[in-house]
């Protein structure tokens, strides 16, 4: 709610604390009490904004977002998820009576899928809405390395939402979401703050930055055994590949049914 009344006269929000897009209306949910997402979107609707658009970049779909502005004609909550995850809702055919554009993708999501996605359909769905708010819900769980998905995204991707977004709107507030490989998050996140304040990511990190990469900890194997990249630069290697057919085939479905 805070985040919402920074950015109403306009600017830039990023709370890598918020994006809890599980909980609902009644009960906490999926590791989320409050649903800050759904808090800040009514905070900006009680100030007067008719026109909002969400974006979940998680690797889960937003199920208490889309269950708290099912039908609503003055959001657009645009998901991308992995398919037959938990919470197992958001289905390519849910619109959420016409406020949802759901996209569940298969594993192994790559960075030219992504740039599709971006190009073929969160850019022009956006931009077609007219957004005075976005909300950028930008889930670290989605790249290759966190264990609680199989996507494989590198932190390039979502670099290169923030900064296609950012220019859309008068008032984007950027929320960080999921995210349990604490490297993959720390990198990525950082990463975010530099794309808003366009400060180019550093090829190799300073000592100092290092160790504090390199005092982080983890219970996983993976967290002994470590690449070293972890720890000497921010961005992932690029994880390009092809674009799947049926991933081309159900963005044009969704455009389809939406005239777009
Ligand atoms: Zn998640």
């Amino acid at each position: 709610m805070l985040g919402a009344e920074l950015i109403w006269n306009g600017g830039i929000v990023f709370n890598p604390a918020g994006g809890t897009h599980h909980g609902l209306e009644s009960r906490a949910n999926g590791f989320c009490y409050l649903n800050d997402p759904v808090l800040a979107i009514f905070r900006l609707l009680d100030l007067g904004l008719e026109r909002i658009v969400y974006i979940d970049i998680d690797a889960h779909h937003c199920d208490g977002v889309e269950a708290a502005f099912h039908g609503s004609s003055m959001v657009r909550i645009i998901s991308i998820h992995e398919a037959r995850r938990w919470p197992f809702t958001g289905l390519l055919e849910d619109d959420a009576g016409g406020a949802a554009w759901n996209l569940p993708v298969d594993r192994g999501l790559n960075d030219d899928e992504f740039q599709a996605i971006l190009e073929g359909m969160i850019l022009p769905v956006t931009k077609a809405f007219h957004p005075q708010a976005i909300i950028l819900q930008c889930g670290a769980d989605a790249v290759t390395e966190d264990p609680l998905s199989r996507l494989a995204l590198s932190n390039n991707a979502h670099w290169r939402a923030v900064s296609s977004l950012q220019h859309l709107t008068p008032r984007f507030l950027i929320l960080g979401g999921g995210g349990y490989n604490p490297w993959s998050v720390g990198r990525l996140w950082s990463g975010v703050w530099a794309t808003l304040n366009g400060y180019e990511i550093p090829s190799h990190l300073t000592e100092e930055q290092q160790s504090i990469l390199n005092a982080l900890s983890w219970n996983r194997k993976t967290g002994r055994d470590r690449p070293t990249h972890w720890a000497t630069t921010l961005r992932d290697p690029s994880n390009p590949g092809p674009i799947r057919e049926e991933l081309k085939s159900d963005i044009q479905k969704l455009r389809t049914r939406n005239s777009l």
